[in-house]
């Protein structure tokens, strides 16, 4: 059984279909990307997988069918984390106060601070900057601040939602590094990208999403050579 398997999801916002029947499968360990054009689904995806959002077909993690009596609070509590589009950290909470608040679904009374070191280890310059707000940081320091808050949680399956949005390449490059590193420690991961070329070199394997349905999948490397792909998603 996968990790994590999606099978004939549809979502839909009133009258616009934005998921038409989507199947994935997920294994532990593995990085997943998840490429397509803006508009294709791929945030509509991962709201459903976090239970934000209705939908029909069914999500099973790790063995337990999502959805139902399993609602989005319970569901972070499994290990199912997501690291918002446009990353939503708090801007006038410091760095410190914005990775406190990802401990919200840890058991009260427990002691953040040894998640809060393994938050640093991995991104020094947030320890750095720790009593600066969350807004005085520049795009790639809040991207670490959102993924490092998700850690707090302690996911074992981590959905990132375009980290790669409006930074320099330069900046993403670090990014993928630290994401390859999360990936490392044993989480697995749900990557959501625009940027196909950077999601291909990065994922174990990959899926194509197109109007809101799966055009094509395969392992990452394989994809990155199909033509198609190519002329639609890397500039030929
Ligand atoms: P982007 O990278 O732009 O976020 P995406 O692939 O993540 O693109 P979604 O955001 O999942 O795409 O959107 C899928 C479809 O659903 C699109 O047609 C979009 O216009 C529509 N949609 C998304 N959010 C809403 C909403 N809150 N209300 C109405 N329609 C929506």
């Amino acid at each position: 059984m996968s990790f994590l398997k999606v099978e004939n999801l549809r979502a839909s916002y009133g009258n616009i279909q934005a998921l038409k029947g989507i199947d994935l499968e997920v294994e532990k360990g593995e990085i997943v990307a998840i490429v397509g054009a803006n508009g294709a689904g791929k945030t509509t995806l991962l709201t459903c997988i976090s239970g934000l959002m209705g939908y029909t077909g069914t999500i099973t993690y790790d063995g337990q069918v999502l959805g139902g009596k399993i609602t989005a609070d319970k569901i972070v509590k499994m290990g199912v984390v997501q690291v918002p589009e446009g990353r939503q950290i708090f801007s006038e909470l410091s760095v410190l106060e914005n990775l406190k608040m990802g401990a919200y679904s840890r058991p009260k009374g427990e002691d953040p601070r040894p998640d809060i070191e393994r938050v640093f280890k991995l991104f020094p310059r947030l320890e750095e900057r720790m009593h600066q707000k969350g807004g005085s940081l520049s795009g790639g320091e809040q991207q670490m601040l959102a993924m490092g808050r998700a850690m707090m949680a302690r996911p074992r399956l981590l959905l990132l939602d375009e980290p790669s949005m409006g930074l320099a390449p330069v900046v993403v490059a670090d990014i993928f590094r630290n994401i390859r590193e999360l990936n490392e420690e044993g989480i697995t991961i749900v990557l959501i990208e625009q940027n196909a070329k950077l999601a291909l070199k990065t994922a174990n394997r990959a899926y194509v999403i197109e109007n809101g349905e799966i055009t094509l999948s395969g392992p990452a490397d394989e994809l990155a050579r199909n033509e198609q792909i190519r002329k639609a998603y890397l500039g030929g």
